[in-house]
């Protein structure tokens, strides 16, 4: 016997061992990782129930414009309250809205800078379509993005353009007005509508700051005074609306306020119509956001449509490549036609 001789083909089984041991352990670490980051994410698979088929081809909302709004805006680069982004992006959205019949406003307000506590100036932008008409429709999204992305486990001091997170709702409103301004959502003539651009939903440096400054302002403003000669009579925030993976459930805070739980079932009534299947009607979230300052502060009833089921969430990937021109078209689509159709 001579061991030299088994030598080599001992070795052989030793390394296949180490291999498949190897190997076990990577499959271990990957399902770890996998579990770690959907229970992060909150993402389930969702069931073909909960996905359309609609193509871009299907919609007849521009969900590629809409884009190139998405696109432009996070190119200016971040646009948090107070910032020259900010202001870029106030002139990017005030000289869109200029080319239409409305009237355009700048609402401002002045408030403690977070770390410095220096006066900082924020802006809400109001962009009045039919500004006589007394009963009018708001539909709202923050503007603002978050200074720093402090989600991020690699770099929360990175950079943060809120494709998501900010220009998705501004980017789906600017092309709703070239909708409604080309005649394509015949709207109730009684209603007006208000689209509010709101500053300083997060201008935060922590995760405990002071949210929501913007819309605080804007419903104290609306509250205070009650000769204005309009009324909201329906209010709608979009805020994270355009993952390219798109699921929007009901938010349970606006689903408990019997004034405004209708809007949140007629919008779904006419994503199911139109088979934007990605409007899944049951709850799944509380999330604490503008619409609360709107309906505590304004008592404006309204609802939050949000996809809170977003990997990328206050993170340096909240990126254009991470949203679609599906989803805003899906998105802007189901609001224009409801538009058409509230009573
Ligand atoms: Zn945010």
């Amino acid at each position: 016997m001579n061991n030299t001789e088994n030598e080599p083909d001992m070795r052989h089984k030793r390394n296949r061992i180490i291999a498949v041991v190897a190997f076990t352990g990577i499959v271990v670490a990957a399902a770890i990782a996998a579990a770690q980051f959907s229970w992060f994410s909150g993402r389930k698979p969702l069931t073909p129930k909960y996905q359309s088929k609609l193509r871009l081809s299907d919609i007849p909302f521009n969900g590629q414009q809409a884009m190139e709004h998405l696109k432009a805006l996070c190119d200016i680069g971040p646009r948090c309250t107070g910032s020259e982004g900010m202001k870029r992006q106030q002139e990017y959205i005030i000289n869109y809205f200029k080319q239409f019949d409305c009237k355009v406003e700048r609402q401002l307000f002045d408030y403690p800078h977070p770390l410095t506590k220096e006066k900082t100036r924020g802006c809400n932008i109001i962009v009045r379509w039919r500004p006589e008409r007394t009963e009018r429709i708001l539909l709202c999204t923050h503007y603002d993005t978050l200074p720093y992305p402090m989600n991020d486990k690699r770099n929360p001091k990175g950079r943060f353009v809120g494709a998501n997170d900010g220009a998705s709702g501004t980017a789906i409103l600017m092309e709703l007005a070239t909708w409604m301004e080309k005649g394509q959502t015949a709207i109730n003539p009684k209603y007006g509508v208000d689209f509010v651009f709101l500053d300083a939903e997060e201008f935060l440096f922590s995760r405990t700051g002071r949210f929501f400054v913007g819309s605080e302002f804007f419903a104290s403003q609306y509250a205070a005074n009650p000769q204005r000669g309009y009324k909201y009579v329906k209010g709608v925030l979009l805020d994270m609306v355009g993952d390219s993976d798109l699921q929007i459930y009901y938010e349970r805070v606006s689903m408990s306020w019997r004034d405004s739980s209708p809007i949140a079932r007629e919008i779904w009534r006419v994503a199911a119509r139109l088979k934007v299947k990605e409007f899944i009607p049951t709850t799944k979230y509380d999330i604490n956001d503008d619409h609360i300052m709107l309906h505590s502060r304004g008592d404006i009833p309204c609802i939050d449509i949000i996809d809170f089921d977003y990997p990328y969430w206050h993170t340096m990937d909240d990126v254009p490549s991470n949203c679609s021109a599906l989803s805003l078209a899906k998105v802007g689509w189901v609001i224009a036609e409801w538009l058409k159709e509230t009573k």
